[in-house]
């Protein structure tokens, strides 16, 4: 039995394994080894890199850090949490038990499957606003989605691109929103393009100039964890109180599965306090 398994090797579950670590607890992370990080090109608004560092290079270098600490890692996907007095955690290939478990899942960015938004990701199909919108100052863009969290990446993005356009791919815009942007609800066959995205195609062919598609499809089931032990859950994201407790007894969550600002400086912070919150029973 571990004091506390950590699921998620991205920088909120990588710190917060850190500080457990180090206050001589017994750590073990669990991870599908798919980090929001490692999908990053180049991170230039990260302290302490005057030159920028790769998304991949900053998440080996967590890794490393870890090992180094002698942390326990991993690689597996959590299927399901159960807490009877214990945490019973149940991965594809195996089943542990921990005292405290801290969620650092990361949120969902889901990838629609529509034709060049695989070969157009970094190159005009973004899936963080708050990174990329600058790179699109001036332009008319698209955010692709159509509940609460397209309607946050808009309001990230409208102050500074030219305009936005909501693409719902077919599906209804929310309701009981005030959306003040262009919306078109017809599904869509393709994002064409040389080198670059220029234009999203319609399934009636016909077609609209645009810059950036920003990929704000729901994030649900970095929640499904969560949910599933009765923690509460608000806006698709995971509640926690300052010390990063949710309304689970010794279940925490940290970084971008609790809502908020979806930045790495975020999720050092509160995988730093979930590790320090962690009690020794
Ligand atoms: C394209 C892009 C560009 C970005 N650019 C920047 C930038 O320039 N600057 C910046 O500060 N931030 C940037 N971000 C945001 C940043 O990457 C995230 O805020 C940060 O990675 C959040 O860390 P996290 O540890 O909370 O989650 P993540 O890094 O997403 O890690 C989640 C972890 O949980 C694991 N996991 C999830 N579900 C399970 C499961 N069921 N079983 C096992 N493991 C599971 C995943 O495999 C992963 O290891 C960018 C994000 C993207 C996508």
């Amino acid at each position: 039995m571990y004091d506390v398994i950590v699921v998620g090797s991205g920088p909120a579950g990588i710190t917060a394994s850190i500080y457990a670590k180090r206050r001589n607890l017994s750590v073990l992370i669990i991870s599908k080894n798919n980090s929001a990080v490692q999908k990053t090109d180049k991170i230039e608004n990260y302290y302490g890199f005057p030159n920028g560092i790769t998304g991949k290079e900053l998440y080996e270098n967590g890794i490393k850090q870890a090992h180094n600490l002698g942390i326990e890692l991993v690689e597996d996907e959590i299927v399901s949490i159960e807490f009877l007095e214990t945490f019973k955690v149940e991965t594809v290939n195996s089943k542990y038990e921990a005292k405290s478990v801290i969620l650092a899942t990361g949120t969902n960015r889901n990838t629609p499957k529509i034709n060049g938004i695989k070969e157009f990701e970094g190159r005009g199909i973004s899936y963080c606003a708050v990174c990329d919108a600058y790179f699109f100052k001036g332009k008319d863009v698209a955010v692709l989605g159509s509940g609460n969290y397209a309607i946050h990446e808009l309001e990230q993005l409208k102050p500074i691109v030219k305009s936005v356009t909501i693409l719902t791919n077919g599906n209804k815009i929310i309701e009981n929103r005030n959306v003040e942007a262009n919306v078109i609800e017809k599904p869509i066959k393709s994002f064409n393009g040389e080198n670059k995205i220029q234009e999203v195609e319609f399934e009636d062919n016909t077609k609209k100039e645009i810059s950036a598609v920003f990929v704000a499809q729901g994030t649900a089931s970095s929640n499904d964890l969560a949910r599933k032990i009765g923690a509460r859950i608000e806006n698709n994201y995971i509640v926690v109180n300052q010390n990063m407790e949710t309304t689970v007894p010794g279940l925490f969550a940290c970084g971008d599965c609790t809502g908020g600002l979806l930045q790495i400086s975020k999720a050092i912070y509160e995988g730093a306090v979930a590790g320090l919150s962690i009690l020794k029973k």
